[in-house]
């Protein structure tokens, strides 16, 4: 079997393991591959580092329009005023949403690293 795809681990990582044969299959491989196994540790560390973040962890905070189009994206209503205790649950959301979308470009950063250079480049 060939490695796990950089995109299953990530899913791995964050839990969206189902029972199906694909999810099975991969863990086989994972147990058996130190490669795999390295990466879906790193990417682990990395959700639960995400999951823990808080908005004062970001180098800066993103502008409010950011949150605006997440909660646009979620909602099929418009959303609704927010109340002064909704910033802490808001901000959480939005450090993870962006530790994710970190975690996804260092993921595709280093497969790509890894990825033996093929044709005259
Ligand atoms: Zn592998």
């Amino acid at each position: 079997m060939a490695h796990v795809e950089p995109a299953h681990l990530v899913e791995l990582a964050l839990g969206h393991g189902t029972a199906s044969e694909e999810d099975a299959g991969a863990l086989r491989h994972i147990d058996r591959c130190r490669r795999c196994r390295d990466e879906l540790r790193t990417m682990t560390r990395v959700v639960t580092a995400a999951r823990t973040a808080q908005l004062v962890d970001l180098p800066a905070a993103p502008p409010e329009r950011v949150w605006q189009r997440i909660t646009q994206d979620l909602s099929p209503r418009p959303p609704a005023p927010r109340a002064p205790g909704d910033r802490t649950k808001r901000d959480r959301l939005l450090a993870t949403a962006c530790a994710v979308t970190l975690l996804a470009a260092a993921v595709t950063a280093a497969h790509r690293a890894r990825r033996p250079r093929t044709g005259a480049g």
